[in-house]
């Protein structure tokens, strides 16, 4: 990390459009029963039979959504793929396709950019999706890289944004804060190196959040937790932007109103200490925070004693009448507005 690496550089051109596909694409193995026809042809051929179809994209670019002197491109391509399953099983669904596409400036060496396949193809081994297309283009900047993922859920299976219900649980599966604080270390590091371009970045005591920035993992597993235990949510959504700002799109959606706990709020102790060097506050940092990929959902009180013994479900609020507002619930008690920021520290009651 932050070493300028003496390495080989095979130009891109050396290959050619096809040659570059080709050589990117030859070890991808096909996983899903439903991948009819992959990379190869003008399109690629899926066959769902009696399931319902998820689909849904996201475009990174460098500058703007990830920095390459801190993010390793095996780590981009695994993360670009992350993001886009993470909403598949937000969906309550199966992930089992993506396509990827690129725009690549001649900055790039072939080396580079199998790298970023590299760390592609380790998540469709790993979450079992098959790659099955994509683009592959230039660029006059920087790198842009848009995966698309499909999935398969049933109706019955099927969860959205808009079906909690008054009462119900507020239940966050891992724990919160930890990307958003493992980008302020490598920040700091990285402004330290610039600085000082011998230093050498000590980041053992941050390895956890760091992990979770850098390398995020999709709940696919808490998708068949759920399934295990027979609980399915009312409500879900993936934690991509923080927590008080998701909290609001499944209680707005679902027309309902929400006390969040303070003190129910799961840090890993990382973040607190974290917390405690940059003097910032942790509950600030999990509400407004993002890039957790945790899963957010709501469940009937009557499935509580499923979930409650579970190490990585926490149930950190409850879904209220819609007259009664979307509220964080301080350790002082004290009722506090939620705002897509975090809180609204003006109004109180
Ligand atoms: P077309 O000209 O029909 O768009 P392309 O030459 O762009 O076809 O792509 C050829 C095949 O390679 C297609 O199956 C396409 O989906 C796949 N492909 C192209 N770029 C990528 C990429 N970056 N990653 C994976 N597959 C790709
Ligand atoms: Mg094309």
């Amino acid at each position: 990390m932050l070493k300028d690496k003496n390495e080989q550089r095979t130009s891109i051109s050396e290959l050619g459009e096809f040659g570059l596909i080709k050589h990117l694409t030859k070890y991808f193995k096909i996983q899903q029963e439903s991948t009819e026809k992959a990379i190869g042809d003008d399109a690629a051929v899926l066959e769902f039979s009696d399931k319902q179809t998820l689909v849904t994209t996201d475009l990174l670019v460098e500058g703007v959504h990830f920095d390459l002197a801190y993010m390793p491109l095996k780590h981009l391509g695994y993360k670009a793929v992350m993001v886009n399953l993470s909403d598949v099983y937000a969906m309550n669904g199966t992930a089992t396709q993506i396509t990827v596409s690129i725009a690549l400036s001649n900055r790039f060496p072939l080396e580079a950019v199998e790298e970023l396949y590299a760390g592609i193809q380790l998540a469709c081994d790993t979450y079992k999706v098959d790659l099955i297309g994509g683009d592959t283009t230039s660029s006059t900047t920087g790198l842009l890289i848009s995966v698309t993922a499909l999935g398969e859920v049933t109706e019955q299976d099927v969860v959205y944004r808009n079906g909690a219900k008054p009462n119900d649980l507020l239940v966050v599966s891992g724990d919160i804060g930890g990307a958003y604080l493992g980008l302020q270390v490598l920040e700091r590091e990285k402004q330290v190196f610039a600085a000082n371009p011998n230093s050498q970045p000590d980041l053992e005591q941050y390895s956890y959040i760091v992990e979770r920035q850098l390398k995020p993992e999709a709940r696919k597993d808490i998708i068949k937790l759920l399934k295990d235990l027979e609980v399915k949510p009312t409500s879900m959504i993936d934690i991509s932007d923080g927590l008080s700002s998701e909290i609001l799109h499944l209680s707005t959606q679902s027309e309902v109103g929400c006390n969040l706990y303070e003190d129910k709020i799961p840090l890993d102790p990382q973040v607190i200490s974290t917390c405690e060097e940059f003097e910032i506050d942790a509950t600030t940092i999990a509400l407004s925070g993002g890039e957790d990929y945790e899963l957010l959902f709501t469940i009937k009180q009557e499935d509580f004693p499923k979930i409650k013994a579970n190490p990585h479900l926490t149930v950190i609020g409850h879904m209220t009448d819609e007259s009664e507002g979307i509220n964080l619930v301080t350790r002082a008690n004290q009722k506090i507005e939620l705002t897509a920021q975090g809180w609204n520290s003006f109004k109180k009651d």
